[in-house]
């Protein structure tokens, strides 16, 4: 069995970059859980699928077929033979993707998808239910976690950066906390610290530091 390091917190907490520098260090594959909410979405307002109507999101993402493969140290993603890219980071699929993502059926499509990626090899996996319902059994759950204002000011300097979207911090944090708040009241894995799991808040930690955290919590024989 691979092991797993599971890593959940809200969006803007830092995961992604956490958890990319810890698979690299242990030469464990990234897998970003959150993307595939993100391609389902995507492919919903591609195809005109009103993301509000859960039954037509059901039928039509039961249908869309995500190719996963180990590629450059992470889960690589390909729809139709080709990488969506940023395509999945616009504000629209941001602000749709919790909605798609309340929905049991996608979860359990991507659930079971994200499972059998332990037969790649070991995995550091982010997301918002992989401590509490995806590998809940994994011995390294951590919960990540950053006050609202440095969570929007990070994220709206990697929107800017990567040139996909130029929306104020207000704007960002606003949209950060609507989706926060739908992620962790929804009926279905609804984003919560596990019990056990390891909360780290990265407001005033450098990446190195958060990442430092991590390793020295893991079990001695994973570093
Ligand atoms: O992590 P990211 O912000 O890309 O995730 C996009 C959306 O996907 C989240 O707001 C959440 O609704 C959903 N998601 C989820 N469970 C996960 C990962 C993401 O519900 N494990």
């Amino acid at each position: 069995m691979a092991n797993v390091i599971a890593i959940d917190g809200p969006s803007g907490a830092g995961k992604s970059s956490v958890s990319r520098l810890v698979g690299k260090k242990l030469g464990y594959l990234h897998v970003d859980s959150g993307a595939l909410y993100r391609i389902m979405t995507w492919q919903c307002l591609v195809h005109g699928v009103d993301t509000s109507d859960p039954a037509a999101v059901v039928k039509f993402v039961r249908n869309v077929t995500v190719e996963s493969r180990p590629e450059d140290g992470a889960i690589a993603y390909y729809v139709g033979g080709e990488t969506p890219g940023d395509r999945i980071r616009t504000p629209e699929v941001t602000a749709h993707a919790s909605e798609v993502a309340r929905l049991p059926e996608v979860r359990e499509i991507i659930t079971s998808a994200l499972r059998g990626m332990a037969s790649c090899g070991n995995l550091v996996v982010e997301g918002r239910d992989i401590t509490t319902a995806v590998f809940p059994d994994s011995p390294a759950r951590f919960y990540l976690t950053a006050s609202a204002e440095a969570r929007a000011r990070r994220r709206q300097k990697e929107e800017v950066e990567k040139g996909i979207a130029n929306q104020s911090a207000e704007t960002v944090k606003a949209s950060l906390l609507a989706r926060d708040r739908m992620d962790s009241s929804r009926a279905c894995a609804p984003l919560r610290k596990a019990d056990g799991a390891l909360e780290i808040d990265s407001s005033d930690m450098t990446l190195e530091e958060v990442v430092e955290t991590v390793l020295a919590a893991l079990p001695p024989s994973w570093r």
